[in-house]
């Protein structure tokens, strides 16, 4: 039972999710006119190249890295705090949980060393300085009451989850010393807006997926025959969330071109990230927040510059470079080799046989795809182009991007089934892991049933009985599962 991201996505269609469910293929409802059938098809392919688009950028830039490591740190530090704890220690915090405190909370913390003692109180504030960075990296939203500085959690949480990597069990990358890590922000992190309405990444990233949708339903196969489908997609820009990067764009003096604006979304989501990109070093906030540095792309990019329709990767890693020159900030390098498997079933393998967690799988992908972002970067970048012309073609000839980008499971029609690819076994372990993973912040944060809302409904109450009694036996505190 390890990491994987849990909190949503959530899609116009509303059904997407960031973690397993970005990884289901949805064609059960959604469909403008499902009295027509080229309505009907387009859309559930539009649908399904948005969701393609979020594990693609997720997994294949720096800043998805960096949100997989503060995840997998913030379960392994739940789970060792539990695991060293005696059976009164246990009954203690089973019984505050049930009493409707969080074990780990937020809020005030001036009774934590007295309820919870010396030591689960540190961590306590360690686990809540990685959910905290998580959270203000990919959301921003007006968080928690943290009691102590946004500064100092986002500091102590890049340290914490670069700490996680050394470990023996990890990838075992260089750690260069608490003082280091500890210190990499040098000023306080704030949020980005754009007339008042927050920019996250979040929000980049749906912008992104959202332009992919726009180039396949721009198609005049769709045009002619579902034009409906093009006017949602473009009133999903012009009037929601997702449109804000779009909009602040158009509202500069030489408005950049849709390609331009998906290059300078790239830029951004890919951030030197301490740890990962070199072994020590200081850093401003703007240059690792990416909504931060998609406003200064957007400032200081040559206005008479945009990418061609087709960009070729040469065109692409030009761009890459000259942003860097006119913004002052570095694109993301990743330092270190992050797997050492060869194939998804080896990794795969690995999982089922208790040889390596979810974490071994999700970096696998993660190296597996920044190699392309460094080789071919529009199969990253321009990720809807790849759905078209001759690039749909290349599609079939990538066996090992198959490999990363199809779905672990599929929901057709709400009934779930293993992707064809995977055996019913890996499928399920991976599945039941990423579960896992989602329950322990239920345990150490929440008061109430586990939430099983990021499951595949057809994994049913069975499921949630059961995972709930596996947490139940490893943290030794009663939970129970709630459809
Ligand atoms: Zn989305």
């Amino acid at each position: 039972m390890l990491e994987l991201p849990a909190p949503s996505l959530s899609s116009c269609s509303g059904h997407a999710n960031l973690s397993l469910r970005s990884q289901i293929l949805f064609d059960e409802d959604g469909d403008p006119d499902p009295d027509n059938i080229w309505s009907a098809l387009f859309g559930w392919h539009a649908r399904r190249v948005h969701e393609c688009g979020h594990w693609v950028r997720y997994h294949g830039t720096t800043i998805g890295l960096a949100l997989t490591t503060l995840r997998d740190a913030r379960d392994r530090t739940a789970q060792s705090v539990f695991a060293e704890l005696d059976a009164a220690d246990k009954r203690h915090l089973s019984d505050l949980r049930r009493g409707g405190r969080g074990i780990f909370r937020f809020g005030n913390h001036d009774d934590d060393p007295s309820t919870l003692g010396e030591d689960i109180a540190l961590w306590a504030q360690i686990w809540l300085d990685l959910y905290y960075t998580y959270h203000f990296l990919l959301d921003a939203e007006p968080l928690h009451n943290l009691g102590w500085g946004v500064g100092d959690a986002v500091n102590g949480g890049l340290a914490d989850a670069w700490l996680h990597l050394t470990m023996k069990n990890g990838p075992g990358l260089p750690y260069p010393g608490n003082d280091a890590a500890r210190s990499c922000i040098v000023d306080e992190p704030t949020a980005s807006a754009f007339r008042g309405c927050p920019i996250t990444t979040r929000c980049l990233l749906e912008c992104a997926s959202s332009l992919d949708e726009l180039r396949v339903l721009s198609h005049s196969i769709v045009r002619d025959n579902a034009p409906d489908l093009q006017r949602m997609a473009v009133m999903a820009l012009a009037g929601t969330d997702y449109g804000l990067p779009v909009r602040a764009a158009l509202e500069t003096n030489h408005p950049p071109s849709m390609n331009t604006v998906l290059a300078l979304i790239d830029f951004a989501l890919n951030p030197p990230i301490p740890g990962i990109s070199f072994g020590e070093g200081r850093m401003a906030w703007a240059e690792l927040y990416p909504p931060q540095r998609f406003e200064l792309a957007l400032l200081f990019r040559d206005p008479q510059f945009d990418i061609s329709p087709d960009p070729t990767s040469d065109e692409l890693l030009h761009y890459r470079r000259s942003l860097e020159v006119q913004t002052g900030l570095r694109y993301g390098v990743v330092a270190h080799p992050l797997s050492s498997s060869h194939s998804l079933s080896a990794v795969l393998d690995d999982l089922d046989q208790g040889r390596c967690g979810v974490r071994g799988v999700l970096l696998y992908i993660a190296s597996t795809m920044l190699a392309y972002r460094d080789n071919d970067p529009g199969l990253i970048s321009h990720f809807g182009a790849v759905f078209q012309g001759d690039e749909a073609v290349r599609m079939l000839d990538y066996h090992e991007w198959n490999d990363v980008l199809l779905p672990f499971v599929e929901d057709r029609g709400g009934k779930f089934s293993y992707a064809a690819h995977l055996d019913e076994r890996s499928a399920l372990a991976f599945a039941s892991q990423v579960a896992g993973a989602a329950a322990t912040d239920d345990v150490v944060n929440g008061v109430g049933p586990l939430t099983l809302d990021h499951l595949p409904r057809d994994f049913g109450q069975r499921f949630g009985d059961q995972l709930a009694y596996e947490i139940s036996q490893r943290f030794g505190v009663e939970v129970s599962a709630a459809l």
